[in-house]
């Protein structure tokens, strides 16, 4: 996944975000003639050879990477993250029951918004009000209700640069992660989780591609009485292929995932990333006076990383004088300010080396 300096911009877009360069050299060399077929792979019949064999190589990637149980679907669906925060309590919160939801920043808020919309949620744990969203909640804060239909969490908190490092134990009731901004960034058992959701713009391809990993009895036991096209079932019974999926992203999807199996797969992508997420720590801890990184250490995102300088005028410099380095996507988001690198599997160690001399650079001449 290493990319080239030379004429490529180093992306810390926070999503979409950047992709792995053989990924889209791959789409550019294919683009015309897919296959020797004479056309694009966008120019294909969701019902013809060519794109089947992307779309099920695809779905193949997603569980071989992962290590998807056999019990489990992979749907490649539409609407991002965002429609899952309605579509999950749509098909999962049974009428009369109630649903468990870990508030950890902007967008689980906006998920239990959805869940609220649709039936009875709860919160049994919100980390807004006393830190103000900068660390995620301790088993031991979380209250959770034994007879919950699901718990929701969000693994990683883009806007807000933290993550969960273990996850919640919610017993026999269903774990479920919006995981749209660290899928795939180091391995992780499934199996502990009842279901898994993530758009697909920051670690897995472009958007308007979303993916859903179910366990097989959730997808069973799910409502009937919403349209077809929200249920899960509709999806697992026609292999994502119920209607046209967004058979480009797909594509693209592919070539992230077989980009990521060729350099080593979860384990090594793991690596890559601590290793990243190590360096610029380092930095930002070894100037205390200068950087600060507002979330607490055993919370810090390796996704994420957020930080702000002694002034809002000294953060305009120094993102004024990183894109004139060719550094891209490092301001914060509006919500919270700052600076924000977003350094996923496809950002590579020599961009945050870049950084990492910069904030050097900077702190001297300040
Ligand atoms: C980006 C993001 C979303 C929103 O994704 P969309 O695909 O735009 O709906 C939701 N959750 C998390 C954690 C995200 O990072």
């Amino acid at each position: 996944l290493q990319v080239e300096l030379t004429m490529r911009a180093m992306n810390f877009n926070a999503g979409p975000a950047a992709l792995p360069l053989s990924a889209l050299e791959r789409a550019a060399g294919e683009l015309l003639d897919v296959d020797s077929t004479g056309m694009s792979i966008m120019e294909h019949s969701h019902r013809g050879k060519a794109y089947e064999a992307v779309h099920n190589q695809a779905i193949a990637l997603v569980r071989e990477l992962l290590g998807v149980p056999e019990s489990y679907d992979v749907l490649l669906l539409q609407g991002g993250a965002s429609q899952q925060f309605a579509v999950v309590p749509m098909n999962l919160l049974e009428a009369g029951r109630s649903a468990d939801y870990v508030l950890t920043g902007a967008w689980s808020q906006k998920a239990y918004k959805e869940a609220k919309v649709l039936g009875k949620a709860r919160v049994a744990c919100s980390t807004e009000a006393d830190k103000k969203f900068t660390r995620v909640p301790k088993q031991s804060e979380l209250e959770l209700d034994a007879e919950a239909a699901y718990v929701h969490v969000t693994s990683n908190n883009t806007i807000f640069g933290t993550q969960f490092h273990a996850f919640p134990d919610t017993g026999k009731v269903p774990l479920i992660a919006d995981m749209s901004s660290d899928i795939m960034w180091k391995p992780i058992d499934v199996s502990k989780f009842g279901l898994i959701y993530a758009g697909a713009q920051k670690n897995l391809g472009p958007s308007g591609v979303t993916l859903v990993i179910i366990d097989k009895a959730l997808t069973a036991g799910a409502r009937k009485d919403i349209p077809t096209i929200f249920q899960y079932r509709t999806h697992a019974d026609n292999n994502s292929l119920y209607n046209t999926p967004p058979t480009f992203g797909v594509y693209l999807l592919r070539n992230v995932l077989d980009a990521l199996k060729q350099a080593g797969g979860l384990a090594a992508i793991e690596r890559h990333n601590r290793d990243k997420a190590a360096l610029l720590y380092s930095a930002i801890d070894a100037r205390p006076d200068f950087f600060r990184c507002p979330v607490d250490t055993d919370s810090r995102s390796t996704m994420n990383v957020v930080f702000n300088l002694p002034s809002e005028a000294l953060e305009a410099e120094f993102l004024a004088e990183a894109s004139r380095r060719k550094m891209v996507g490092l301001k914060g988001h509006r919500s919270v300010g700052g600076v924000r690198a977003s350094i996923y599997n496809a950002c590579s160690k020599e961009w945050v080396q870049a950084l990492v001399d910069l904030m050097t650079e900077f702190h001297k001449g300040a």
